[in-house]
Parts: C-alpha cells; structure tokens; sequence
C-alpha cells in the first residue's frame, strides 16, 4: 500500500501560469502539464508519494492535490473526501 499524489481538475489553475507542483517535484518526467486541458498532471505508475506536490500547492492555497491510496492490484482508491469508505476498504 502507498500513495499517489492526484490533482483535481477543477482547482489546478496551471491555466492561469501555475507550475508549482511541477518546478517541485523530485520525480524526472512524473508531474508534468497537460497542454490539452491545461492542467498538472501526475503519472501514476511514477509518483513516489513524497507530498512534496501536495505541500507547495497547498501553500499557494491552491489546495488541488489529494494524496490518494493505489491498491495492491494498482488501482486507486476513492478519492478524499469519502474517508468512510477508505476505512472500509482497508478493513477488507
Ligand atoms: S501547484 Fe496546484 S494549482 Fe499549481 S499547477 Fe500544481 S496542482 Fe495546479
Ligand atoms: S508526491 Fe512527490 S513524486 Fe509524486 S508527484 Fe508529488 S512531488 Fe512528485
């Protein structure tokens, strides 16, 4: 179990000449900007979880990066914001 770092749509404003997550990010090639929706982009199968994405866009107040669990058959869990269902399906 580990985590992946996400970006939601709706609050990312790279469209807007943000690129904080990407200048920070450790990672070669794994938090880039997609030129088709103009937004931060993370590659999943790349991210080591370090938050560090998470943490400088949460300073801008951007608050659009969620930290989420990837299951041990690769897929993600629900994201935040349904902490519930996260208890639950780590109780399976
Ligand atoms: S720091 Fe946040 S708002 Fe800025 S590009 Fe990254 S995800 Fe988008
Ligand atoms: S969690 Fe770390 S490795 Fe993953 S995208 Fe964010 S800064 Fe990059």
């Amino acid at each position: 179990m580990y985590n992946v770092a996400l970006v939601t749509e709706e609050k990312c404003v790279a469209k807007k000449g943000c690129r904080l997550c990407i200048m920070y990010c450790p990672e070669a090639n794994t938090l880039d900007l997609d030129t088709e929706k103009m937004i931060a982009e993370v590659i999943i199968d790349r991210c080591k979880g370090c938050e560090l994405c998470k943490v400088v866009c949460d300073a801008a107040k951007h608050e659009a990066i969620e930290m989420v669990a990837v299951n041990s058959d690769g897929t993600l869990m629900e994201k935040a914001g349904e902490s519930a269902e996260l208890g639950q399906a780590y109780s399976g």
